[in-house]
């Protein structure tokens, strides 16, 4: 299906409330102005260079999403324009975040990365680690950073009872940090439980742009 009729579909399946970042990664700037043309302006990366090459070359108010796992010595090169960074996942990254932003007058719109599947390959912090983090001293004088809320990825599972128990311990976490409401989960195969489950941001890639060509 072309693209503009995903999206057109996806949409009419979400409550308004909830923003759809069309992943884009690994896809060409045509299909990426596809999406733009069908009125979708945010776009999820994880790749630095790639997502650089793309700001450079694509309409100025894409809002850039940067969800992949962020490297501290790259981060210099995204704080110019990114909108937020989902991924983050260590008080250190958090810290050389702060600094660049800082050097090149910004306030970088994050999120913190938890580690809610059963696999051991995807990144994140606990629960506690993030916890720990937020109720810092050393975090309430990070003034170049904003943290709006908490992003995670489900276990790649069939079993979606499993799925919703993720989503959902991450929302009860969340509850205790009232400020921090945006809630980044759901992709292409879970969506639709992670709304159920309180997500205010999906990432979706394949159901808009179709599957992704992993030689890169
Ligand atoms: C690739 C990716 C997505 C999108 O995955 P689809 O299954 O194609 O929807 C979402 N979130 C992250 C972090 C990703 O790396």
């Amino acid at each position: 299906m072309p693209i503009a009729e995903n999206l057109k579909e996806i949409k009419a399946g979400m409550p308004g409330n909830v923003v759809l970042v069309a992943v884009s990664k690994t896809k060409h700037n045509a299909l990426i102005l596809e999406a733009y043309e069908a009125g979708q302006r945010d776009f999820g990366e994880n790749y630095v260079q790639e997502l650089i090459d793309k700001y450079d070359t694509l309409p100025k108010d894409i809002r850039w999403h940067f969800i992949g796992h962020l490297q501290s010595n790259k981060v210099k090169y995204i704080v110019p324009f990114v909108y937020l960074i989902h991924g983050v996942d260590s008080l250190s990254l958090l810290r050389e975040i702060n600094k660049q932003a800082a050097k090149q007058n910004k306030i970088i719109d994050c999120l913190l990365q938890i580690h809610i599947a059963s696999e051991e390959t995807k990144f994140g912090m606990d629960f506690k680690e993030a916890q720990d983090i937020l109720n810092s001293k050393e975090f309430k004088d990070l003034n170049n950073v904003r943290v709006k809320g908490f992003m995670a990825m489900a276990s790649n599972t069939e079993n979606q009872e499993q799925i919703k128990n993720e989503f959902s311990a991450l929302k009860n976490f969340s509850l205790q940090f009232p400020s921090l409401d945006v809630l980044s989960f759901g992709m292409s195969s879970d969506y639709k439980i992670a709304i159920e489950e309180g997500s205010t941001m999906v990432r979706i890639g394949s159901s808009i742009f179709g599957d992704r060509n992993y030689v890169k």
